[in-house]
């Protein structure tokens, strides 16, 4: 056994340990009062110093001056009820089915292994742990965006970045996925408000039916996909709410759609962004309507740089002692590391911890998931190796 996944492997009691307290205590978004306690509590007691610098946002460095890299973990939970059978299972009405709980106690994990092999370390090692990977602030600015605001790539100057994912339900325990390139899509929410002139029902003649107009936006909008998008590429564009009209004999004033896009390229993202706008307006306006669009706050697509993707998959493929999985095409999800992926080398592995027939049938964002406790040290390793090995190298 690798010695790493050997360290790791006599910590995994106090990873499990760990992730339990913060799957039993979670919190959402930016307010992670009580994780960030027990987070900067931890990676005291283990020698660091670490800092606040935002709002529930950690940053701890080891090592020595030279080349950086930054191991990153989120923290946050989602608002909803967990329905799992677990003596430490959340009460209340949030819940870690996300598994951001694993990802805080992995790299708690390899916090305290680098920090006893601080010696041999040559350069320094950033650890970021951030609030509110899921966007669920009403400011829309989530927690990767903070951090990067608050500085977290610089002093020292960050110069390759490495995360991880669990995945339940779609891959073995243990198996490690990654791709280089893009790995995971853009996100940005979107809504259209048509304004038309409200009327009598029997006398559409004399307004403008905002219903009918949307209708055509809805339909130009999906021809997008089939029409504008070359068909090797991977995009979803989904209306996910269309409203209008309280009464089966008016013709209201406003129709409102609201959808979802993502990409994985950001070409497409901003061309179908335009195109959106263009198609609504026009629409429109050729049926004497207005029409405004407006993008939410949206996070670019997760792009696994791949000099140092191939880089890292081998120092993981040694500490395993197996191959990783290569991801034909990227996956539909999102995560806010994009936002940093976007500008600074960055490498995104997803493990597993079990598939269906393994016991694992529900997907993330599900009350009845579950997460494999028996793949964190492995996690935990992974960092160490990936900051260790990367060090020794650059
Ligand atoms: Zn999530
Ligand atoms: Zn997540």
């Amino acid at each position: 056994m690798h010695r790493f996944l050997e360290e790791a492997k006599a910590l995994e009691q106090e990873i499990i340990a760990n992730r339990r307290y913060l799957h039993e205590h979670p919190e959402c978004g930016f307010n992670l009062e009580n994780t960030c306690r027990f987070v900067m509590d931890k990676l005291t007691e283990y020698g660091y110093r670490p800092k606040l610098i935002c709002e529930s946002g950690i940053v701890a460095t080891v090592g020595k001056p030279g080349s950086t890299i930054l191991l990153r973990a989120d923290m946050d939970a989602l608002p909803m009820e967990e329905i799992n059978d677990l003596p430490f299972r959340a009460k209340g009405n949030m819940a870690h089915t996300c598994g951001h709980d694993t990802h805080t106690a992995m790299l708690l994990g390899a916090a305290k292994i680098l920090k006893q092999h601080e010696a041999e370390l040559n350069g320094t090692v950033k650890l970021m742990f951030q609030p509110d990977e899921e966007g669920t602030s009403p400011t829309g600015i989530s927690g990767g965006d903070a951090m990067v605001s608050a500085g977290v790539l610089e002093d020292p100057k960050v110069d390759a970045v490495m995360s991880q994912h669990i995945t339940s339900g779609t891959m073995h325990a243990g198996e490690l996925g990654v791709r280089k390139g893009p790995l995971l899509s853009s996100s940005d929410t979107f809504e259209i408000t048509v304004e038309g002139v409200g009327t009598h029902g029997s006398q559409p003649n004399l307004g403008v039916d905002p219903i009918n107009v949307a209708v055509h936006i809805y339909q130009g909008i999906q021809n997008l996909i089939a029409r504008e998008l070359a068909p090797e590429e991977q995009t979803a564009l989904t209306i996910g709410c269309l409203q209008a009209g309280d009464a089966a004999n008016i013709i209201p004033d406003k129709a409102k759609i609201t959808g979802t896009l993502r990409a994985t390229r950001e070409r497409t993202r901003a061309m179908f962004k335009t195109r959106i706008e263009e198609i609504s307006e026009h629409c429109a306006a050729a049926f004497r309507a207005k029409a405004d669009v407006k993008f939410m706050h949206g996070i670019p697509s997760v792009y696994n740089n791949p000099e140092l993707t191939e880089e890292l998959l081998t120092y993981a493929e040694k500490l395993f002692g197996y191959p990783c999985t290569n991801m034909e095409s990227p996956l539909n999800n999102s995560d806010d590391l994009s936002v940093i992926s976007q500008l600074v080398p960055t490498t995104y592995f997803m493990l597993g911890c079990g598939t269906e027939e393994e016991g694992y049938c529900y997907p993330h964002h599900n009350p009845h998931v579950l997460f494999n406790e028996d793949v964190l040290y492995k996690g935990t390793a992974l960092y160490v190796q990936s900051a260790v090995e990367w060090l020794n190298h650059h």
